[in-house]
C-alpha cells in the first residue's frame, strides 16, 4: 500500500505553536515521545511562508511559520516531504477554519484544552489524507537508479507557481534528479544534478 493511503502510520507527530507555547499537538495513540527540542530548532528559525526541512537521520521534520504561527510535522524518512507539506498546508487552514485563533489568543488567558477538539478533525485528514485531492503522484525515470520512481508533488506547488514548467528536485538514494511539471502533472524532463551544501 503507498505511504500516503496510510500516512498515520508514519507520522511521529504534528504541532501547532506560537512562539511562546504549543496550542495543539497531536501524536499517534501510545506516543509518550517529546519533541521539544526539535521544536525549539524550529522556533529558531524566523524565516516565514517558506517550508524548511530537517533530516534528523530516523525522523524527517517538515515546518512552516506562517502569521505568527508554526507548523510542524515529524515522519518517518520514507515519506516524501511535498505529501509533508500538503498535510501541513491542509491541517493549517482546517485549524484556522475551525478556530478565529487570534481573537482567542486575544482573551488572555488563553487554554491549549480550547483546541481538543482539533483531534477528531486532524484524525479525519490523516485517515482519509489520499481522497483529499491534495497530492499529484508523478512517474519519473531515474537513469542513476534504472528505475521508474514515484514522485509525489503538492497541487498546490503547481497550481500558484509563476511559470511552468516547475522545476522540483528529487533527492534520493545519495544523489538527485531534476525533474520539470508542467500544469497538468506531466513531466517534462528528468536531469541529474549535482548536489552540495
Ligand atoms: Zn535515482
Amino acid at each position: 500500500m503507498p505511504v500516503y493511503r496510510n500516512i498515520g502510520e508514519f507520522l511521529e507527530f504534528i504541532n501547532i505553536s506560537k512562539e511562546e507555547s504549543t496550542l495543539f499537538e497531536w501524536k499517534p495513540e501510545k506516543s509518550y515521545r517529546r519533541f521539544d527540542l526539535d521544536l525549539n530548532i524550529v522556533k529558531e528559525n524566523p524565516v516565514s511562508d517558506i517550508f524548511f526541512h530537517r533530516d534528523k537521520g530516523n525522523m524527517k521534520l517538515a515546518y512552516i511559520r506562517n502569521n505568527g504561527f508554526i507548523y510542524t510535522v515529524g515522519a518517518n524518512i520514507t515519506v516524501q516531504f511535498q505529501l509533508l507539506e500538503a498535510l501541513l498546508e491542509h491541517v493549517s487552514f482546517k485549524f484556522h477554519e475551525m478556530y478565529d485563533v487570534n481573537v482567542i489568543m486575544s482573551y488572555g488567558d488563553f487554554n491549549p484544552a480550547m483546541f481538543q477538539g482539533f483531534k477528531e478533525i486532524i484524525e479525519d485528514i490523516i485517515k482519509n489524507f489520499a481522497d483529499l485531492g491534495l497530492v499529484e503522484r508523478i512517474q519519473v525515470e531515474c537513469r542513476v537508479c534504472n528505475k521508474v520512481l514515484p514522485l509525489f508533488v503538492k497541487k498546490s506547488m503547481i497550481e500558484n507557481a509563476d511559470s511552468y514548467p516547475v522545476p522540483i528536485v528529487y533527492v534520493h538514494e545519495g544523489h538527485a534528479i531534476l525533474c520539470f511539471i508542467d500544469q497538468n502533472f506531466h513531466h517534462r524532463g528528468v536531469e541529474l544534478v549535482n548536489i552540495t551544501g
